[in-house]
């Protein structure tokens, strides 16, 4: 049973995070995603209502859970062998793989990344909570948008 961990915000959960967590699904047997919590960052979409929301968009090969802890701890909790994150463009790798290669140096646990679909490498969640903040619909790009709030 090869099990993944996907961390984020998903704060909406949108149509590139979703295409990421199909990808993945030709690599690993179960997919747990993280929703990293800060309580110094507020979020705006509420965290049991995406739960709830992600859970529903796939069967029980996927399981959201939320943490505030390091990620490659909550990565180990969840019995996970691998980090997955996702990249729209070379910023992302950037960031990213300093991130990744920190990870590994403290832990040994290896980073999967994901190339985006063309048609969802502009989508950002926070472009998404400008649009929503300003009464747009986001319909088109969140997963469920009635089940945001
Ligand atoms: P974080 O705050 O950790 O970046 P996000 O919820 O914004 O959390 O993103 C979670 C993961 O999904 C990250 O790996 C990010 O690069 C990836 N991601 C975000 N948007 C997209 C997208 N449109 N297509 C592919 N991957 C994405």
């Amino acid at each position: 049973m090869k099990r993944v961990f996907f961390p984020g915000s998903f704060d909406p959960f949108t149509k590139g995070h979703e295409s990421i967590v199909l990808k993945a699904f030709d690599l690993f047997d179960e997919i747990i995603i993280g929703i990293g919590v800060n309580s110094k960052k507020k979020s705006m979409f509420p965290l049991e209502k995406r739960i709830n929301h992600i859970e529903s968009l796939f069967e029980n090969k996927v399981k959201v859970i939320s943490y505030n802890s390091l990620t490659i701890n909550a990565c180990k909790n969840h019995e996970c062998t691998h980090i997955l994150r996702g990249l729209r463009d070379a910023n992302d790798f950037e960031y990213e793989k300093t991130i990744a290669l920190m990870n590994t140096q403290i832990s040994g646990i290896e980073t999967i990344f994901m190339l985006s679909d063309n048609t969802y490498s502009f989508l950002a969640s926070s472009i998404i909570r400008e649009l929503y903040l300003n009464g747009a619909d986001i319909s088109k790009f969140v997963t469920n948008a009635q089940k945001l709030n």
